[in-house]
């Protein structure tokens, strides 16, 4: 076991999907998923950061309209023949060896296989793959061949393939999928090229490839453009092919027009080893800011991976771009590229390494306030209303229908009203700030417009005297209406009001922080007013995901046992998981994962409700007997929950939250792309709960409680502008400062 490898022996169709995902290349610009580069099965996938388009389709009769993040031109197509024998292709080909393996410390994926054709000849070919994370718009295949028992004419066929569809995800293809239109293709001075254009957001594609090696010939179709190769082989001498590519669209600082950039970044690429070389050792240089040292080669190795992918789709090269933090990164079209409000997962790791990388992030978010603020408009709100799933402009695109894959029937989604997002990007803005010491104004502004709406949501009640939200989802998706209602959300979901308590006393800290910030003086007593007087529910001596949850119905949990999707199985069972107690993912246990235990208990005690020591234990073990973990986010908010009361159930959860890609736990989720909140929740795991971490705004504390199962835990992070290494194991915590003990 290779803790820096992920490495898969032989040709499984089965798998290739799930293989495909985990084996993607990418630099936080662009990323193309680790499909075989020859042979018709394959489904190719490459997307940039941002790079979405909206199609209309018919649905039922009815038109929906979807934004996608696009799936672009296909750079890899690579294939090859013997003399005399059809072009090679995985399926069909006699194959007496296969391996593939992802070398995550060089960003570099590696395939071997050796072949017989029908004549006895046997070829080995061997390729490695970068996308490039030195020169972010380059990316790069290169393929030697030899002929072991045999001397001959080797055809090599290379191309840029712009006929490609999104079409990934099996659940969207009554959806259209042809977003790219007007492919132009062409050939200059050892060059070839392919645009291609979106069809209505009209963002430009341009490829590029320079393959090195003779005069082939170049033949161009609609969409395609071509160049065919002769190897002269020789028994046992290698000859190399090397397809070196670039990637530019209209949406590139600096160009004139993305086909002339491309054609001149690919003429300029030095030749593969030189690109590798700088590739590996912009790797080295994030490995160094990012790693953390785990005993045990298994958890090293999926700690890696976490960190690799994480990386892949949000680098320093990202920082600069106009992008979010999409949920199942630039590995797939699942949930169609959006962007949800997964980056409350991801952004805690980042922040105390690459803060420039989340301040990029949380301006993809200030970029759009003004559509937010349209948005809580039009729905009778102040300030910033952040939609659930968000792409290019920052609109609502969660889709108002979907499909339920196990009864085959669409449905309508409820989905939007999970006003919750606005609450994670409120809070990483304040977790910026706290690991930077920073807050830019646009910050500030931003965390402020969120709590007007959130404030403007609260509507108080005269009878009780308690502020209410009314028509909202939390973050568990089982539930989004009451069984019967006319119309749908939930009230006090307690998630959402007790971080509206939490976040308008940050909104008084910021107004503190920065003193000329516009604000009234009703405003901020108002504020104060709400943080005294929200409405929080109980039953049970446990807090109550929302008002009402008490008299919903007991699941029968043995008739359901291991099924993760309950909404899906009841309602092909002609049933509606509304009616029950049962969630799909921890929601009112985010409290936990978001807030310290004082944190929590404060906020109750200034709303003046009697929170006794047992409340937490007791709400805990409620909800983790009610919670199917049809979310990924699940398992590592009950990781983090349980981490200091019952330290093997929080192992068991941190391992499923680090099993969750690697072994596809969601069986099939994965290959669809990865689930980027869980990867960045195992780390900020590692680093804020088992290594203890906290960041206060007098300074960082550190409580570690390792599991059992680890012995040592060791890490570097960037507080505040100074490097500290931390290494800790079960007897001791020590931290360095850049060559100083302390
Ligand atoms: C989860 C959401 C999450 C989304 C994207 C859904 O299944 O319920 O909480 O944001 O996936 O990862």
């Amino acid at each position: 076991m290779n803790p820096w490898s992920l490495s898969y022996e032989g040709y499984d169709p089965a798998s290739e999907g799930l293989r495909e995902a985990l084996c993607t290349l990418g630099n936080g610009r662009f990323a193309t998923r680790g499909a075989s580069p020859d042979g018709r099965a394959r489904t190719p996938g490459t997307y940039a950061a941002g790079c979405y388009n909206r199609l209309p389709s018919t649905v039922e009769g009815r038109l929906v309209t979807n934004e996608e993040l696009v799936n672009l031109p296909d750079w890899l197509p690579l294939t090859f023949a013997t003399p005399g024998v059809a072009w090679f292709h995985p399926e069909r080909a006699d194959l007496l060896e296969y391996r593939q393996e992802l070398d995550m410390r060089h960003g570099v994926l590696l395939r071997e296989l050796r072949w017989r054709d029908r004549q006895d000849r046997v070829t080995q070919v061997r390729q490695r793959r970068l996308v490039s994370m030195a020169d972010p718009r380059l990316a790069a295949l290169e393929t030697t061949f030899t002929a072991e028992n045999w001397t001959g004419r080797l055809r090599v066929r290379a191309a840029l393939d712009g006929r490609v569809t999104n079409s990934g995800v099996a659940r969207y293809r009554d959806l259209r999928g042809d977003h790219l239109t007007c492919h132009a293709t062409g050939a200059l001075d050892g060059v070839t090229w392919l645009t291609a254009m979106t069809r209505s957001s009209g963002i430009i594609v341009a490829l590029a490839a320079r393959t090195d090696s003779g005069e082939p010939r170049v033949t161009e179709e609609p969409g395609c453009v071509t160049t065919d190769h002769v190897l002269d082989l020789v028994e046992n001498e290698p000859a190399t092919l090397t397809k070196i590519v670039a990637l530019t669209t209209s949406r590139d600082p600096a160009i004139h027009d993305p086909r002339s950039a491309a054609i001149r970044a690919a003429r300029r690429a030095p030749h593969f080893d030189a690109l590798l070389a700088q590739h590996a050792a912009a790797w080295e240089g994030l490995w160094e800011r990012a790693g953390i040292d785990v005993d045990g080669p298994e958890i090293a190795q999926i700690v890696h991976l976490h960190i690799f992918h994480l990386l892949q789709t949000l680098s320093p090269h990202t920082a600069d771009l106009d992008v979010g933090v999409p949920a199942r990164g630039l590995h797939g079209e699942a949930y169609r590229g959006h962007v949800f409000w997964d980056e409350l997962f991801v952004l805690p790791w980042l922040n105390l390494r690459f803060p420039e990388i989340s301040l990029g992030l949380l301006r993809y978010r200030w970029r759009r306030l003004p559509e937010a603020r349209a948005a809580a408009r039009a729905s009778g709100f102040d300030g910033a209303m952040f939609p659930w799933q968000s792409g290019s402009d920052g609109q609502e695109e969660t889709q108002t229908t979907h499909l339920n894959p196990v009864s085959g029937r669409w449905l309508p989604d409820n989905s939007h009203l999970q006003r919750h997002v606005g609450l994670g990007i409120a809070y990483n803005v304040w977790q910026h700030y706290l690991a930077t010491g920073s807050m830019p104004p646009w910050c500030a502004e931003l965390l402020l417009e969120i709590a007007r709406f959130f404030a403007s949501l609260a509507v108080l009640d005269p009878v009780s005297g308690r502020y209410e939200i009314r028509g909202v989802m939390g973050p568990d998706e089982y539930h989004e209406t009451y069984p019967g209602a006319a119309s749908p959300g939930l009230a006090n979901n307690a998630y959402t009001n007790i971080m509206t308590v939490w976040l308008l006393r940050r909104a008084r800290d910021t107004m503190r922080l920065l003193p000329g910030l516009p604000a009234t003086a009703h405003e901020l007593s108002r504020w104060e007013d709400i943080t005294r007087r929200v409405r929080v529910d109980f039953h049970d001596g446990v807090i109550s995901q929302f008002t009402g949850y008490a008299d919903l119905k007991d699941l029968d949990w043995e008739r359901y046992h291991g099924v993760r999707r309950l909404d899906r199985a009841l309602e092909a069972d002609g049933d509606d998981v509304n009616r029950y107690k049962a969630s799909k993912q921890a929601d009112t246990l985010m409290l936990f994962y978001l807030l310290t235990a004082e944190e929590l208990l404060d906020i109750l005690d200034g709303l003046n409700y009697l929170a006794d020591p047992g409340l937490i234990p007791r709400t805990i073990h409620y909800y983790l007997d009610r919670t199917s973990h049809g979310s990924t986010l699940s398992a590592v908010v009950h990781a983090w929950a349980l981490a200091r009361s019952d330290r093997a159930r929080s192992w068991h959860f941190f391992t499923e939250a680090l099993r969750s890609d690697i072994e596809d736990v969601q069986h099939g989720t994965t290959a669809e792309g990865i689930h980027l909140g869980a990867m960045g929740g195992t780390l900020d795991l590692l680093q804020r709960c088992y290594l203890g971490l906290e960041i206060h705004a007098d300074g960082l504390r550190l409580d570690p409680l390792l599991p059992d199962q680890l012995r040592i835990l060791s890490m570097p992070v960037r507080f505040r502008g100074t490097h500290i290494q931390i290494d800790a194991d079960h007897r001791r915590a020590r931290t360095f400062t850049r060559g100083n003990r302390s």
